[in-house]
């Protein structure tokens, strides 16, 4: 007889998932959470100056998946937001993606629309089938110009590396307009929860079978809890296999310092997010929290974010390199029975929020196909 049949490290998009998939099939879960609060990195809160604000950098939900829309709304109200970004590039303020107004403001060009686009683009780029890296994929899609005002710098003040260091994917995650759209995403579901994530996450473990303990290393308490039917870890891989160490590297993470500031003014910026491409300040961009969900204050916060090597592990790091290292973990992962290496951290992937509640749930699936009609996603 196991004590637990379920045991979650971590209390983010993926183990609260997957609590809340096998608390719905009978199972009694437990959750071992080291901070002192649920959601993980989507964990937002009201502060000082009455805004809902996110402690670990803004989230914008977007999705092309009907099954994890549909998954989400059973937690949680959510309101459209399409998100978008500007740039402060030289002394002036244009839209990213990059798309015909970025042109337009930039190189003082006279586009007016797709067709003469797309002509400047095939001048100014150079074209590379397949791109090696995030140097390549800027310059095959936008050319030198661009790579150097709005992504060389941004890239190396966020990842301590130039986008020849890194998978084309980290870059390629921006696509490039041919129009005027400047939202940020192009996905048919973009929105925010109404209530805030952590009340989404509050709403996902409310379940009698689930029990969280907060601030509570697992590394510290694991000799307890031994007996289990099936243990879900979602942290960084390596730390798992810590004891590993003189053996296998450590793998790359990237971490963020978000320093908060109240000003006293209605608004201190025109949008949500204002990233800083360029190499006159260290920063990568300042949220302004007010923004989302048009809220009401006196006063506004605005967070400026440092990316940093050392803290808490936000991003893997992805590129060749640190692909090999964590191969060597993944084969050490798959060598433990009832043991599941699950989310951003732990399959050391760039997941988005979607694809980590996916991949969460396929998970689930996976395993436990035959209880597969007790799901209230099922469709
Ligand atoms: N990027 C850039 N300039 C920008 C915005 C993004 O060079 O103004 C690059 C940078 O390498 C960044 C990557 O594109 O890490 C992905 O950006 P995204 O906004 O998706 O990053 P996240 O929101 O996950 O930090």
């Amino acid at each position: 007889m196991k004590d637990i049949d379920i045991l979650i490290i971590g209390a983010g998009i993926s183990g609260s998932v997957l609590a809340e998939r096998y608390a719905n099939i009978g199972k009694k879960v437990l959750i071992i959470e080291k901070r002192n609060h649920i959601a993980g990195n989507c964990y937002d809160y009201i502060d000082e100056n009455g805004i809902l604000v996110s402690k670990y950098g803004a989230h914008l939900f977007h999705t092309n998946e009907e099954s994890v829309w549909k998954y989400v709304n059973q937690f949680s109200e959510w309101y459209p937001w399409e998100h978008k970004v500007v740039a402060r590039v030289d002394t002036k303020t244009v839209p990213i993606p990059v798309n015909i107004t970025t042109v337009n403001e930039l190189f003082d060009a006279k586009i007016t629309n797709e067709e003469e686009m797309k002509e400047w683009l095939e001048k100014h780029r150079s074209p590379i089938a397949t791109p090696s890296n995030g140097e390549e994929a800027v310059l095959s899609r936008v050319g030198p110009h661009l790579y150097e005002k709005m992504f060389k710098h941004y890239t190396k003040k966020q990842w301590d590396k130039y986008p020849s260091e890194l998978d084309a994917s980290v870059l390629e995650r921006i696509p490039v307009r041919t129009n005027y759209d400047d939202r940020y995403f192009s996905d048919v579901y973009q929105a925010l929860p109404k209530g805030g994530y952590t009340q989404l996450f509050e709403n996902i473990l409310n379940h009698p079978n689930i029990e969280v303990l907060l601030e509570t290393d697992y590394f510290d308490v694991k000799d307890d809890f031994t007996n289990y039917g099936k243990l879900f870890y979602t942290g960084p891989v390596d730390r798992f296999f810590a004891f590993k160490h003189s053996l296998l590297e450590k793998l790359e993470y990237r971490s963020i310092n978000f320093v908060s500031e109240t000003i006293d003014a209605e608004f201190y910026q025109e949008n949500s997010v204002v990233n800083y491409p360029g190499m006159e300040v260290d920063f990568t961009r300042i949220i302004e929290y007010k923004h989302f969900g048009n809220q009401k204050s006196e006063k506004t916060t605005i967070v400026k974010e440092f990316t940093v090597d050392e803290g808490e592990p936000y991003y893997p790091v992805p590129n060749p390199r640190n692909q090999e290292i964590y191969t060597k973990y993944k084969a050490e992962a798959d060598q433990l029975v009832d043991v599941y290496f699950v989310g951003r951290l732990a399959n050391y992937k760039y997941f988005n929020m979607d694809q980590a509640f996916k991949n969460a749930f396929d998970l689930f699936d996976a395993l436990e196909k035959t209880t597969k009609s007790t799901y209230k996603t099922a469709v």
